[in-house]
């Protein structure tokens, strides 16, 4: 028996001190320091956060790590979506099975070093690439399952109609144990057939389903009605994910609160990317140039879980990124305008609790009997969780300690 007790954080906007003790890798008690008298002689390991925060890990819930760590290869200079796509398309022709492999546990690495536990990627496939770097990623997620949970959507980049046979593939990527059936309605040629084929395939294997929803600065050709009514025909409400949805920036008044209303019975929720959104959007304008990101208040506030992701780490669609989700919710403060007293205080959930609900795990958090995951971060106050950008000082995942920063706690300072 193992037990570890992690004294002194700070759970919630409180900001009062609880002690958490972990058995075995699960929370076997969590109270207020004050209720609870401890012995440091009868654990295992104990960790004295002396009043900082502690969050039940940050919760990746969509991130490439197949095409990570590309951008110095060949580059994207417009900035614009088609040429980030017919750049990844010429640079995906020359991966290799070792590169994939070294390229993604790099970033996969950068995501665990950062106090990631959770993490949902895309992994693609197509006719010509096959199953490489799928493989690669179905790897990583047993080779690492105790430092991170991993989910792995089986991801159609190219299109499914668009690039014949890719609807077997996908059948085969369930059939290797993917967790998620992705889809890519922007991206294909008819939009119907495409989403039927990706209900068709969560229905057969049982399967949650997102999206790579749409990338548009204009909301003409926007889709997420359609996909909220078949979301809502199908029964898949809570079961569907969409990324991007950069679209819906473009609507307003009645229309987008119609919209928003639909999604929020569909129970869809919004994995918002605005590294990546930012850096491709809005190229045409050449002044007062929008910001093309959804509209994270709007959505939130009409009861949409809408939550803040990577998307990539540097390569030709997000030119940056160090896997570090409180520099993405840091960026979309300013970005969404969620600065405000009444905002800041819902951004940290968009990288914690809403991003598990998000990806649909259900044993997330500071509960007795959860898996005892913890990541306690260099701050002292809750409110300031994501604006101190703090350095992350523990992270234990299942009662696995990964990392330990003994230094910024113990400092010798007054
Ligand atoms: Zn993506």
């Amino acid at each position: 028996m193992v037990r570890q007790l992690i004294r002194n954080v700070i759970l919630d906007e409180t900001n009062e001190r609880y002690h958490l003790i972990i058995k075995d890798g699960i929370f076997e008690a969590i109270e207020k320091a004050d209720d609870m008298e401890v012995d440091a002689e009868n654990f295992d390991f104990v960790f004295d956060g002396k009043g900082r925060v502690a969050v039940p890990g940050f919760v990746e819930s969509h991130i490439h790590l197949d095409k990570a760590l590309i951008a110095d290869r060949l580059p994207n200079r417009s900035g614009t979506l088609q040429e980030a796509l017919s750049v990844t398309a010429q640079l995906k022709s020359t991966f290799t099975k070792e590169d994939i492999e070294e390229r993604a546990e790099k970033a996969l690495q950068l995501l665990i070093k950062h106090g990631t536990t959770h993490v949902r990627t895309h992994a693609e496939f197509d006719p010509v690439g096959g199953f490489h770097g799928f493989e690669v990623i179905m790897d990583l997620k047993e080779k690492y399952k105790d430092y991170i949970e991993m989910q792995v959507v089986a991801f159609p980049q190219e299109g499914i109609l668009k690039s014949p046979g890719t609807e077997d593939l996908m059948r085969r990527a369930m059939e290797m144990g993917a967790d998620v059936v992705g889809g890519i309605p922007y991206n294909d040629s008819d939009i119907e057939k495409h989403l039927e084929i990706v209900f068709g395939l969560a229905k057969e294997f049982g399967k949650p389903i997102d999206l790579h929803q749409d990338f548009f600065d204009s909301s003409e050709k926007q889709t997420i009605e359609l996909v909220a009514r078949k979301t809502i025909e199908h029964g898949f409400t809570g079961r569907m994910g969409v990324g991007h949805l950069t679209s819906l920036g473009d609507c307003s008044g009645q229309k987008l609160e119609e919209i928003i209303a639909l999604m929020s019975e569909a129970g869809i929720s919004v994995m918002s990317l605005p590294m990546t959104d930012l850096h491709l959007g809005g190229r045409s304008d050449e002044k007062n140039v929008r910001r093309a990101v959804t509209p994270i208040r709007k959505l939130r506030d009409g009861g949409v879980n809408v939550v803040l992701a990577s998307n990539n780490i540097r390569n030709p669609f997000t030119p940056y990124g160090n896997g570090d989700l409180l520099q993405v919710a840091m960026l979309a403060i300013p970005v969404a305008h969620l600065g405000g007293a009444d905002d800041l205080p819902t951004v940290l959930p968009m990288i914690t609790h809403k991003a598990a609900e998000a990806i649909g795990i259900t044993n997330y958090g500071f509960t007795v009997g959860n898996p005892g995951t913890v990541v306690v971060l260099d701050t002292k106050r809750y409110q300031d969780a994501i604006i101190d950008i703090p350095k992350r000082l523990l992270s234990i995942f299942k009662g696995n300690i990964i990392l330990e920063n003994k230094d910024q706690v113990y400092l010798n300072l007054p």
